[in-house]
């Protein structure tokens, strides 16, 4: 795959830092491994639109409605994750920067960020069309500048980490707004160093972020604490994807092989099950590891349909995915959040009824429709625990029955909930064994090729 220069230049520079500090890059041509460029795009965001529910239909048979009040606009772009919450308005190097806040619309939220109304007439028909003015949320990002005649020169409206909106004066005169794509580049990098004080100091002190140590207590829950059990001259080694968008660390991805050598915890290493795997980790031997990202949001009688990307409906003859799984359950049971993290939906959503969405750390969102409450507490932007509870169960929306339907996206696209729930399996035998040792053993070697800089 062909490189951009600033992309090259990137690597480069990666990579002597890397070699400073004396860690591997697990380098493509030479492992197998390489750097991935994925586009996050307006593919991803027509996938939403047909959204989370469109499984009444299939899994009970009687509503064979299609479309009807609410459902999503065709081609709208849905904006289900936020950036970073900036709250305060903020003017550096000219540019004025703030959010979209509690305004009751763009008009008042550009207005409220200092733009006259003069310019805001200009700027919603330059926008027409580009920006669905009904789906702005109070984390997105507001930006602009004005030029040296203090004419408003550039606008930005920032939604999703993924794209964004800018609006620029062209030589005519007239503002021009188009959508501007960002690429995530995801290349999957080895980690490892020697524990001083903390595991969390140890990875900073190798040059990365602290996230890493989330997916070691993650992975080895039950097995290790990473708070108590690590201990000067321990050492840790993980592979796993880095994600970089416009060249900032974005976060990480999956990872794909673990190594902690404590001297309370001995040794423990973890690979990822196979390629396709989103987060089923297993000893060398294939001893499923507890401690799964996401806890089961219900109590429930019985799974009533499952996540089925390819499904085409029966009677329609066209595809409609079901993008999560539904757990029949009687309305008013307790639904709890399956993760840690932020509320980014909490209200009425077309089909899926009154709908949660929470945004996690690593990459994960879930989503749970159909609710007969949403809990007073759960907002967007509020912080949430895991198990904490959220609402009820219920049938509002399209549903011909009190179900939960659960929806779960890991870097941006729906996976089956199941594979990521905390069920932990049995232990790896026969051709499963063989198969996960077949894709487990280059990593195994990789992982011991990792520097730990003692
Ligand atoms: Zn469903």
């Amino acid at each position: 795959m062909p490189l951009l220069a600033s992309e090259r230049r990137a690597l480069k520079r990666k990579r002597l830092l890397y070699a400073g500090i004396g860690l591997a890059i697990v380098s493509g041509s030479a492992l197998g491994v390489g750097l991935l460029l994925l586009r996050g795009g307006a593919d991803e965001f027509e996938d939403d639109s047909v959204l989370f529910d469109v499984d009444a239909e299939a899994s009970y048979g009687a509503d064979e409605e299609e479309g009807g009040e609410g459902s999503p606009t065709p081609g709208g772009a849905e904006i289900i994750a936020f950036e970073e919450v900036v709250t305060d308005e903020a003017e550096h190097d000219g540019v004025i920067r703030t959010t979209f806040g509690n305004a009751r619309s763009f008009r008042q939220a550009i207005l409220n960020a200092g733009i006259s109304t003069g310019e805001a007439i200009e700027l919603e028909q330059a926008l027409d069309g580009v920006l669905d003015f009904r789906r702005c949320r109070p984390a997105d990002r507001i930006e602009f500048s004005r030029d040296a005649q203090g004419r408003l020169a550039h606008f930005e409206y920032h939604a999703s980490p993924v794209e964004f909106i800018r609006a620029t004066r062209n030589e005519d005169g007239t503002l021009k707004a188009q959508k501007m794509e960002r690429v995530i580049e995801r290349q999957r990098i080895a980690v490892g160093g020697t524990i001083r004080t903390s595991l969390g100091d140890a990875v900073e002190a190798a040059g990365f972020g602290r996230g890493i140590v989330g997916i070691f207590v993650e992975v080895f829950s039950g097995r290790a604490d990473f708070q108590r059990d690590t201990r000067d001259g321990d050492t840790f080694r993980i592979i796993l994807d880095e994600e970089r968008l416009e060249g900032q660390l974005r976060g990480y991805g999956r990872a794909y092989a673990l190594e902690y050598n404590g001297r309370r915890t001995g040794v423990l290493r973890a690979f990822l099950r196979s390629a396709d795997s989103e987060s089923e980790y297993y000893t060398e031997d294939g001893e499923p590891l507890s401690g799964s990202v996401l806890a089961v949001p219900c109590r429930y009688d019985v799974i009533s349909s499952h996540f089925n990307p390819r499904r085409v409906h029966p009677i329609l003859k066209r595809p409609m995915p079901h993008n999560g799984v539904d757990f029949a359950a009687p309305t008013g049971t307790p639904v709890v959040a399956a993760a840690d993290g932020r509320v980014t939906w909490a209200g009425p959503k077309g089909p899926n009824g009154n709908l949660v969405s929470i945004r996690h750390p690593n990459g994960y969102e879930t989503h749970y429709a159909h609710l007969h409450t949403i809990d007073r507490r759960i907002k967007p932007g509020v912080e949430v625990r895991k198990r904490q509870r959220i609402g009820q169960v219920g049938s509002t929306g399209r549903s011909t029955g009190p179900h939960l339907h659960f929806g779960v996206k890991h870097h941006g696209r729906f996976v089956d909930p199941i594979k990521v729930l905390n069920m932990p399996g049995p232990k790896l035998r026969g051709k499963q064994l063989s198969d996960y040792q077949a894709y487990m053993r280059p990593l195994k070697r990789q992982l011991e090729a990792i520097s730990v800089g003692r």
